[in-house]
């Protein structure tokens, strides 16, 4: 079943990317609770969503499979969507492989680019829509071996806010959310006890972030009470940046 619960989002449809685990799952989990109808995807054939969602495959690094996704959006028409998929291809500079460059740009920059395209006019149609698009704190601050990564998260946000630019007069907000450290399960399985210790005592607030407290910030965003923020890229850091 879908869209069972009662909330904020009752009568809408979201779509989340890459919502089979980490972040991704953690936003179709808190709008599925809200209310909404969601659609989560994944790049197998049949994917694992948080219960009450529905699963659509897709995989960005594949034309058809592109090409039918976006297909896919337009019939949907949703109301929210979700930018989150996201790859990360760390190289030092004067080794980066343009094809690996390409691949980086490919899911976070043109995906994004595409699916918007593909659900701009049903949310122009209905006067009202939301998107929100996964960055990261790599697209403010940055580190050695991370331009790939980094160049795609800024175009993400130039992306984002030219969408905001115009489609706001007819009723579609558009930002952006820049994670910081979060405790997904590829950081947990990535980082030792010591790794998260050090990066917990860079940021303010002294610990990683939940998954969950990056999708508070997402559903608020995606949301009714959101009437006038739109063209952002807003930081979920613990203040990771601002020290
Ligand atoms: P994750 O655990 O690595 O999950 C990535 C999701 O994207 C999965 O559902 C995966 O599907 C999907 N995906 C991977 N390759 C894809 C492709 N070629 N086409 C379509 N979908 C694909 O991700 P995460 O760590 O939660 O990160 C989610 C977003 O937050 C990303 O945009 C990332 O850049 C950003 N972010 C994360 C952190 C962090 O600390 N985790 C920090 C800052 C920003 P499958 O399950 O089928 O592989």
């Amino acid at each position: 079943m879908t869209g069972t619960a009662s909330g904020p989002l009752n009568g809408r449809t979201a779509v989340v990317t890459g919502a089979t685990r980490g972040i991704g799952r953690a936003i179709a989990e808190r709008l599925q609770a809200q209310g909404a109808q969601v659609f989560g995807t994944g790049t197998s054939p049949a994917g694992d969503l948080p219960e009450g969602c529905e699963y659509l495959p897709a995989n960005f690094l594949d034309e058809k499979s592109m090409a039918a996704f976006a297909g896919r959006l337009a019939e949907l028409a949703p109301d929210i969507l979700i930018n989150n998929a996201g790859i990360n291809e760390l190289s030092p500079f004067a080794e980066i492989d343009p094809e690996s460059f390409a691949r980086v740009q490919r899911v976070n920059v043109t995906a994004p680019m595409l699916i918007c395209r593909a659900a701009l006019p049903g949310m122009r149609a209905r006067g009202w829509g939301r998107i929100v698009n996964i960055t990261s704190i790599w697209s403010v601050v940055v580190r050695a071996g991370r331009a790939p990564y980094a160049a795609s998260k800024h175009a993400l946000i130039g992306l984002t806010a030219a969408l905001s630019a115009e489609a706001a007069k007819d009723g579609v907000l558009a930002n952006c959310v820049a994670p910081g450290f979060i405790a997904t399960e590829l950081t947990r399985s990535n980082m030792s006890d010591a790794d998260i210790a050090a990066v917990s005592a860079q940021v303010p607030v002294g610990r990683l972030g939940q998954p969950e407290e990056v999708a508070a910030l997402v559903a608020w965003l995606a949301g009714p009470e959101n009437t006038y923020v739109t063209g952002q890229n807003i930081l979920c850091d613990g203040g990771f940046t601002g020290v």
